[in-house]
């Protein structure tokens, strides 16, 4: 019989007893893998999350569980061609397949670069600077981030087995929380491979990660406030999931990222021959063909100019007659299958409900003749390309999750905020034009109404990651009918797993509380110049008071000679007092910051290796000859960089 999936759950691998079931090739209709979650101790693994994976996270600080992500992508990178091979029984071509697998283990990467980079080597996130509250200095406040201390469970779409996972795993590491996750049903048997290795990997303490294989069952009856769960999939199951009482009673918070009706704008001034109208072919035709237009952000709506209808209706038509459509094991084959049988038959009955209110001008969602496949066994569909007639609803509402769109026409004058403002909020919209005053005009419509917005001309294409593409820079997730979620965006990611506190207190209070010396706190003379001393002897709050300098004119000349500065305000005296900022010549600022740099050094070989430069630099004060300056610095922030053997002050 063909291979059970076995879920890991409280340190070990469980197979369910029962038949369960069965997931067949898409492809090919042969079975793959069986799915079953029956027997599965739900509250069990929620415990175990909670009292073993947080606390064992929780051990390591920001740097280390960057460190871990990097060990964990670097493994998983190593074992993705086995991972390739079996995406092929989901029915996506190896191309597809980048998206997904190479995709989801970059990501787990720039997250922990970007946790390296950006978080501090502990366990506390101070958000944003200090908020003076009292007049005296004495009470100040501060937001900072910790850690939830329950589980994130994620529910993911089948499209994305791979990406979908480490796309919310690698943020949640990072936060120090801990993930059961569950796959769609359908592609679980590809999700369970990479499951496997990150469990092998032994990257991530025991319990950071579950694996609950089948179906989701009693688990959201175990959740509450300190808990998240992210679902992506589609708007019926996540209304379904909101109103469960973990959400609404007991506040458990809920991310989702659902369907959407993402539109694509093409401007008047993209006429045929110009290089916008290519692109906009080419990304729309893309699009509907990439993982058979099985992607939340695929274009669904094409919004075009009336008058440009016909243009664009050829356009994609010579393009999509070089398609080929069916088993993406052959070379040959450029659009794969979808997931399943029921899958098709939801789309043709979506192109069918569609039909109410556009006309088919392209393709025959019926009829497929599939390269080196049965298109009775396998999920096939030709790519379907609608004009809407009239001005219904349909288009923006129904969401045909399959290879295909719809054009919709618009007039001289058209409001595209609120065309695109028909689909009820969307995870990405398009704009393709050259012409800056539509493009304005454009995204000011549309940007309320999504998550990201794709500007695209000849100068962005060749480095544009496409209409479709999330990235993890980036946020995702959208308004409304997208589910109003959000998720990636660098760091921000990482904060939807943690929890925002408002600090209140003395300077030295919050300096102690936050690891961060606060302006106002106590100082300390470490009897010693801080450039001798090591990394780890550092004392947050140790400071140094320099020998006072007096500013001359002699210092103003030789510093405009010896850096070719020659503004008026520093070198002509009669103009500079015409400047009601200065009322006469001032030393240029950046002579005060070389000055400042020759009176704090300590010029012998020592701890300190270099000068990263300077946050937030401001000139607030004129310094004019005769002026005396002196500077005081303090060791505000320490950050050891995790196996680099050095780190920041
Ligand atoms: P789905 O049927 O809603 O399933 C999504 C996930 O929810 C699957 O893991 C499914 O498990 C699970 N699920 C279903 N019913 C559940 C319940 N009562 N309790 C707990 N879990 C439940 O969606 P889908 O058909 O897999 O995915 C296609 C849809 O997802 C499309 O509409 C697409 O637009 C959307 N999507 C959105 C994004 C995004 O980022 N916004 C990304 C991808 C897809 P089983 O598979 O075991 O049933």
């Amino acid at each position: 019989m063909t291979e059970m999936l076995a879920s890991y759950a409280a340190g070990a691998w469980y197979t369910a007893p029962d038949e369960g079931t069965v997931v067949v090739d898409a492809a090919t209709g042969d079975p793959v893998a069986r799915v079953s979650a029956t027997g599965l101790d739900t509250r069990e693994m929620v415990d175990h999350a909670r009292r073993v994976g947080g606390p064992g996270l929780r051990r390591l600080t920001f740097q280390a569980r960057a460190a871990a992500l990097k060990e964990l992508a670097t493994h998983l990178d190593a074992n993705k061609a086995a991972y390739h091979e079996l995406s092929l029984a989901t029915g996506a071509t190896r191309r597809d397949s980048t998206g997904d697998i190479d995709g989801g283990i970059g990501t787990t990467f720039v997250f922990s670069s970007r946790g390296r980079r950006e978080l501090p080597d502990g366990f506390l996130l101070a958000d944003g600077d200090v908020e003076p509250i009292g007049k005296e200095g004495t009470f100040v406040g501060q937001h900072v981030y910790t850690s939830l201390r329950g589980v994130v469970l994620q529910v993911n779409a089948f499209n994305f087995p791979v990406w979908g996972m480490l796309e919310k795993l690698a943020p949640a590491v990072l936060a120090g929380v801990p993930t059961i996750v569950k796959p769609a049903t359908q592609t679980a048997h590809l999700t369970a491979a990479v499951m496997r290795d990150i469990i092998a990997s032994g990257a991530l303490p025991e319990g950071a990660v579950q694996f609950l294989c089948g179906s989701a069952g009693d688990v959201l009856d175990h959740l509450g406030g300190e808990d998240v769960v992210a679902f992506t999939g589609s708007a019926t199951t996540a209304a379904a999931l909101r109103g469960n009482d973990a959400v609404t009673a007991r506040a458990a918070r809920f991310n989702a990222e659902t369907d959407s009706l993402n539109c694509s704008i093409l401007g008047p001034d993209a006429t045929v021959g110009t290089p916008e109208f290519d692109l906009y072919i080419k990304e729309v035709s893309r699009e509907i063909t990439t993982k058979a237009g099985q992607r939340c952000t695929c274009i669904r709506r094409a919004m075009v100019p009336e008058s440009l209808v016909d243009d664009v209706i050829s356009g994609i038509r010579a393009r999509l007659d070089k398609v080929v459509v069916g088993n993406p094991r052959n070379e040959t084959v450029t659009m794969g299958a979808l997931v399943s049988l029921h899958q098709r038959d939801e789309v043709r009955d979506a192109v069918a409900a569609l039909g109410r209110a556009a006309e088919t001008v392209y393709g025959d969602p019926m009829w497929v003749e599939p390269v080196d496949a049965d298109p009775e066994r396998g999920a096939f569909m030709a790519p379907v390309v609608l004009l809407a007639t009239g001005d219904r609803p349909e288009p923006h509402e129904i969401e045909a999750f399959g290879p295909v769109t719809t054009l919709i026409p618009y007039g001289a004058g058209a409001d595209l905020g609120a065309l695109a403002a028909r689909g009820g909020g969307s995870l990405v919209g398009s704009i393709v034009s050259y012409d800056p005053d539509f493009v304005r005009e454009a995204v000011a419509g549309a940007a309320p109404y999504h998550g990201r917005l794709l500007i695209l001309d000849r100068d962005s294409a060749a480095e544009s990651t496409g209409h479709g593409t999330p990235m993890p820079q980036l946020v995702h997730g959208g308004p409304g009918r997208a589910g109003g979620g959000e998720e990636l965006g660098g760091i921000r990611g990482v904060l939807h797993y943690m929890q925002r506190t408002a600090l209140q207190g003395t300077p030295d209070v919050l300096t102690a509380v936050t690891g961060r010396w606060v302006r106002g706190a106590r100082q300390r003379d470490p009897q010693v110049h801080p450039f001798r001393i090591p990394f780890g002897a550092l004392v947050i709050g140790d400071s140094f008071n320099s020998q006072e300098r007096e500013v001359t004119l002699a210092d103003i000349e030789r510093f405009a000679a010896l850096s070719g500065d020659h503004f008026y305000a520093h070198m002509d005296e009669v103009a500079a007092r015409r400047n009601p900022l200065f009322g006469g010549r001032v030393a240029h600022g950046y002579f005060l910051i070389a000055a400042a740099a020759g009176l704090f050094v300590e010029p012998e070989f020592g701890p300190v290796l270099a000068n990263y430069g300077i946050d937030a630099l401001r000139f607030l004060k004129p310094v004019k000859p005769g002026d005396r300056i002196r500077v005081r610095i303090s060791c505000k922030e320490k950050s050891l960089r995790a196996g680099a053997g050095y780190g920041e002050v």
